[in-house]
């Protein structure tokens, strides 16, 4: 009977101290602040009709803590599921789709310990808000994704004969399925890969300048996914704006240097070590160029930040 008390109160330390460990991987822990980018800033002569519009389809219904270490396990945050419109006189890009109008037949593909943690709504995907606002989907070059996960690529199919643009290492990753990601359920999908031709870009060591003029610049910022990317737009009044993906959830990655809690890290990460160098040359630009505008994908606010068309 002793032995059965002692093995009970040991089990319990046991699990206190794992919970405690666990918790403890939400605390803030902000990474050491880097040297501000001290390179040169590259021109930009964009054509006066570039703009860059909003098209949030829907939310994750989320807390903060999700996002970032430091976040409130008690602070509801509705994460953003959208897609941008780069409008460019040579073609328009759309950064991303966000949610599409399959969400919900796509979403029971995912793993259950995905959907038993997510709560969704869809607003309107981003393909109807373009016909709402009389858009020509024809207008529209491709589709460019800063990596292939589901909340990324659920709307493609919205978007048929459309080509979307991916690195090699993304177009591989693709290939490989796995269970993060809907591409597998769609077909006749028409990827185009590209390569990083150009030098070096505000801190990121290669570049690919989409329509030459400076306008459109996407950068690798390999590590959340295998051939995840970066991609800057300039616009003709010179504001600078970068959506980054996921390599942050929310912009407290940015302004507190804080990643992603280890669990979401862990779960969500290709190579977390390789994202967090993408986030501290995020961190370091931000702290040369305070005006840029950096458009999580699951940041709200960076959202409304940006015109809707
Ligand atoms: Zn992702
Ligand atoms: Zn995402």
């Amino acid at each position: 009977m002793k032995n059965k008390s002692i093995y009970i109160v040991a089990a319990t330390a046991v699990v206190l101290v794992l919970l405690a460990l666990f918790l403890h991987t939400f605390a803030p822990s902000p990474l050491p602040m880097p040297k501000a980018y001290a390179g040169p800033i590259p021109s930009a002569t964009p054509p006066k009709e570039v703009a860059v519009f909003a098209l949030v389809a829907g939310v994750n219904h989320r807390v903060a803590a999700f996002g970032y270490r430091g976040g409130s396990l008690f602070e509801r945050r509705d994460f953003s599921m959208a897609g941008t419109l780069v409008k460019h006189p040579k073609g328009d890009l759309l950064i991303d789709t966000g949610f599409g109008c399959h969400i919900d037949e796509q979403f029971r593909t995912l793993p259950f310990t995905v959907r038993v943690i997510t709560f969704y709504s869809l607003w309107r995907p981003a393909a109807d808000q373009l016909r709402d606002a009389g858009y020509d989907l024809k207008s529209l070059r491709a589709i460019l994704l800063t990596h292939s996960h589901w909340d990324h690529v659920s709307g493609l199919p919205d978007f048929p004969g459309v080509p979307v643009w991916v690195t090699p290492q993304e177009h591989e990753f693709i290939r490989k399925s796995g269970d993060m990601d809907f591409c597998k359920l769609f077909t006749g999908i028409r990827y185009e890969e590209y390569g990083f031709e150009g030098g070096s870009y505000l801190g990121f060591p290669a570049s690919h300048d989409v329509y030459g003029d400076g306008s459109i610049v996407v950068v690798p910022a390999f590590g959340h996914t295998p051939g995840s990317v970066i991609t800057f737009v300039t616009l003709p009044n010179e504001t600078r704006y970068a959506f980054v993906g996921d390599v942050v959830w929310q912009l407290e990655g940015i302004t507190e240097r804080e990643e992603r809690p280890w669990i979401t890290r862990r779960k969500a990460d290709t190579d977390a070590e390789a994202n967090r160098e993408n986030l501290l040359r995020m961190i370091a630009l931000k702290e040369r160029l305070p005006e840029m505008i950096i458009v999580p994908a699951h940041d709200m606010r960076a959202f409304a930040e940006m015109p809707k068309l």
